[in-house]
């Protein structure tokens, strides 16, 4: 910690208020499991109109507070992926850890919606305002791929390809079109590695349904603007795994479809179920038919694509 960069420097500047959207997997195909513990993911991640905010403030050490989703159950210490995301962001720049971080969760913990990944990406955005480091975009994905592989696509936003461990992303430029989404919330979560664990299993067993081809198709679906094309090739290698871990999926998938959803998909590693619709007020419709039905704690609608991590 260098003498002239106290904390006085860091009350230079005001509070920054960060939104972040969370992300869905339109078409996500798992790689067999490598020696090296990791599966090669193909993903085309979307950002949707379910956000978190991110406020960060001067202060004389590194805190964090938060409401809403998780409160009360995720840990505000070290292991929280804000102060993690803050603390390697003051390494790299070579500043000191000092912000008193509020966070505002509607991103439900654990839900396959990358939550932890958006807020992960709002600080890095938050504390590179604060701090005055300045830093370009690409930097800090780099810096947050090296703490969760979907957070360099939360910096960015919109409907990408990402490749790798899914944290190569590339910006999917078709004529802007929005999509109108239900998202069926569970109580409680799933844990991502026990999902990846369960697929592996599924797939030793020969249980496994056939894994995904490359997103082509997809890429050309999003491109024709229907929603009843682009629902014919949405697709989730971790979908079984997630139904085997928790059968009442089954349920929420069925409900969805029986409401008139055009298609239903777990989102990510689950247990967060998204039902496609044609237009807003089709979503709207289908989320009071979800609520009511009683298979999911709470079904939201949502739009994207949406920018990724902005200030406000
Ligand atoms: P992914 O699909 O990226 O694995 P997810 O949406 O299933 O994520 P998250 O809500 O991102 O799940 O969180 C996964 C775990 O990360 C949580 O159970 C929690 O232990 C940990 N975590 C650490 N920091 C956070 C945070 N700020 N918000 C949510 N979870 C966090």
């Amino acid at each position: 910690m260098t003498e002239a960069w106290g904390p006085e420097d860091g009350r230079r500047s005001g509070p920054v208020r960060i939104r972040v959207p969370a992300k869905i997997n339109l078409h996500l195909s798992v790689g067999p499991l490598r020696p090296d513990g990791f599966h090669e993911l193909t993903t085309v991640y979307h950002a949707i109109s379910l956000f978190d905010e991110l406020r960060a403030s001067p202060g004389d050490t590194l805190a964090l507070t938060m409401e809403g989703e998780g409160q009360g159950e995720l840990a505000l210490d070290e292991t929280n992926l804000v102060i993690r995301a803050a603390r390697a962001l003051a390494a790299h720049a070579r500043v000191p850890a000092y912000a008193r971080l509020h966070l505002r969760k509607s991103i439900p913990l654990a839900g396959g919606l990358a939550g932890g990944s958006a807020d992960a990406a709002a600080t890095l955005l938050a504390c590179d305002a604060l701090w005055g480091t300045g830093l370009p975009r690409d930097e800090l994905a780099e810096i947050g791929a090296t703490l969760g592989s979907d957070i360099p696509f939360l910096l960015q936003g919109g409907t990408a390809l990402g490749t790798g461990h899914g944290e190569v992303v590339s910006p999917i430029l078709a004529r802007p079109t929005t999509w109108h989404w239900v998202v069926a919330i569970a109580d409680g979560g799933l844990s991502t590695p026990e999902v990846y664990r369960e697929l592996d299993r599924l797939r030793d067993r020969g249980q496994a349904p056939v894994p995904l081809d490359t997103p082509d198709t997809l890429m050309a679906a999003l491109r024709q603007r229907d929603p009843k094309v682009l629902a014919d090739v949405l697709g989730n290698d971790l979908q079984a795994a997630a139904v085997s871990l928790r059968p009442a999926l089954a349920g929420v998938l069925a409900a969805g479809a029986d409401a008139g959803a055009i298609t239903g998909i777990v989102s990510g590693s689950g247990p967060t179920c998204v039902f496609l619709a044609s237009d807003a007020a089709h979503a709207e419709r289908l989320a009071a038919a979800l609520t009511s039905s009683g298979v999911c704690r709470e079904a939201r609608t949502a739009r994207g694509p949406m920018p990724g991590a902005r200030i406000t």
